[in-house]
């Protein structure tokens, strides 16, 4: 039997990056096995909060950012088709009146309003809430079918319902938590279709599992606590059901859930922030994944594919270290090729306004000096803006200046002379290169009889307004001779 899996995100939003762990992990999985990938849209919530159609995009995008191409998918179709369960509204409901055909499933026609109270009652009395299942039995449904077709004048509304086993237990195999036996006793008799003809998340999953020929179910571990309904359906229909996966929940630095709180949570803020698709899936994978190998956190794809298996899924939460992703990231900047970050930083240099939209090509060649100037102290792609800001754009002494900076450096005796000397050597070098900089700034401390350092801090600030930055004569070959000396000339004339 080949294995088909799938990723079936909701479109509740920007998708959150425990999921992608998962599509992640199903994508693994298939490659391994030679098997196939399919993406499903379970959009059958239509919930004004939990039905946010732009999400569709953000799914897609991050799929796709993250390289874990789906084999099947409503971009490209496939043999299971159609792939977003609002378009398969008439085989769920097909499916329903198999199974109240069969005596699994009932029609239930109360009214919200006998629901509601009944729920409230519950609570008063502190007992569990739950339906009480009224309409299970045949006699009692039709009286209240009868019952509403008076209020109503007219064939009332119904939902289907599971009808539950009452006793006994149902045991969900799960292959990384083992064997977890639920009593049926307590389970309510869970909601299939809805008045409005769409499915619940039981039924369509079930059905979609099912007909899709998924061989494998590896999904996000807060789906562990409602397995025993999950189960109940497949019984139901006495399918065979797909082997479980639940990776571990992800929680945040101080072990609670992750959250906004924590920071960015969602897949498409971390595109925006800049980090890298390796990255993320490296660091990704690792949550709640281990190779068993100490010491080897970085990892490139094809490493992984090497590696995996579903063995090594852990069942401890994974932490959500943000500083580690940063990290990691940082890392896969510097391994990358440098034309690649280039590319990738320009849009965020553009979105700042540093650069005009579209670059000019003299813009283009200028930041191919400038960004490889920063790159060993980029962590994210984004942060390419602050590290060359002072390159890119115009700056006024002293108001564009770091103060501290300014206090520090500039009131020096010897500093007017230095900027003096500095703008008349600077104008003559031949080739404005590092190493003639270099040369120059040394002269100049020399002549002035001070130590290099007290030429190269002043003049570090005079040109770039602060105190860190790439090496000196780096910075300044990359600024190139007439920005320099602009720059030092206005010091000069302001100190
Ligand atoms: N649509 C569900 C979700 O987004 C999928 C759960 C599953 O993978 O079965 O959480």
């Amino acid at each position: 039997m080949s294995v088909r899996v799938r990723y079936a995100p909701s479109p509740t939003g920007s998708p959150h990056v425990g999921n992608l762990r998962t599509a992640i992990y199903n994508w693994l999985f298939a490659r391994k096995h030679d098997g196939k990938f399919l993406v499903r849209l379970e959009d059958t919530d239509r919930s004004p909060e939990r039905y946010q159609p732009e999400g569709i995009w953000d799914i897609e995008e991050s799929l796709r950012y993250l390289g874990v191409c789906p084999d099947e998918w409503w971009v490209s179709g496939g043999e299971a088709g159609p792939y977003i369960q609002s378009e398969r509204l008439a085989l769920y409901k097909q499916h329903s009146e198999q199974l109240i055909e069969s005596g699994h499933a009932y029609k239930c026609y109360c009214s919200k309003e006998r629901l509601e109270a009944m729920r409230q009652a519950q609570q008063e009395r502190g007992v569990p809430t739950g339906y009480d299942r009224n309409c299970r039995e045949p006699e009692r449904r039709e009286n209240m079918r009868l019952q509403r077709m008076q209020e109503l004048g007219g064939e009332p509304p119904f939902v289907v319902r599971l009808a539950m086993p009452m006793e006994g237990k149902t045991t969900v195999h799960d292959l990384v938590k083992g064997e977890i036996v639920y009593e049926n006793r307590g389970q309510d008799d869970q909601v299939l279709l809805k008045t409005d003809g769409y499915p619940t998340y039981f039924l369509a999953c079930v059905v979609d599992d099912h007909l899709m020929g998924v061989t494998h179910v590896i999904r996000g571990d807060d789906w562990l606590s409602s397995a025993a309904k999950f189960m109940a359906v497949i019984n139901a229909f006495g399918w065979e059901a797909p082997k479980l996966v639940h990776p571990p929940l992800i929680l945040g630095p101080d072990r609670k859930k992750l959250s906004k709180r924590h920071g960015a949570t969602q897949f498409t803020e971390f595109i925006e922030q800049g980090y890298l698709p390796e990255a993320l899936f490296n660091f990704l994978v690792l949550l709640g994944w281990s190779t068993g190998e100490e010491n080897k956190e970085l990892l490139t794809i094809p490493e992984i594919l090497d590696r995996f298996s579903l063995e090594g899924i852990s069942e401890h939460p994974a932490i959500f270290d943000y500083e580690k992703l940063k990290w990691m990231n940082g890392q896969y900047i510097r391994r990358s090729p440098v034309g690649r970050i280039l590319g990738l930083c320009l849009p965020y240099l553009v979105k700042a306004g540093l650069v005009s939209d579209p670059p000019t090509r003299e813009e283009r060649e200028y930041a191919r000096r400038i960004i490889p100037l920063e790159i060993e102290r980029m962590k994210t792609l984004s942060e390419v803006v602050e590290l060359t800001r002072p390159f890119f754009q115009n700056i006024q002494y002293p108001q564009d200046y770091d103060a501290k900076a300014v206090a520090k450096w500039m009131g020096a005796a010897h500093v007017p002379r230095m900027l003096q000397m500095e703008i008349e050597q600077f104008a003559l070098l031949p080739a404005f290169s590092a190493a003639e900089l270099e040369e120059s700034v040394r002269a100049v401390a020399a002549q002035l009889e001070v130590k290099f350092a007290e030429v190269i801090h002043p003049t570090r600030v005079a040109v770039t307004g602060r105190t860190v930055g790439p090496g000196l004569f780096e910075a300044l070959e990359g600024l190139g001779r007439e920005r320099t000396i602009g720059r030092l000339k206005q010091v000069q004339e302001k100190i």
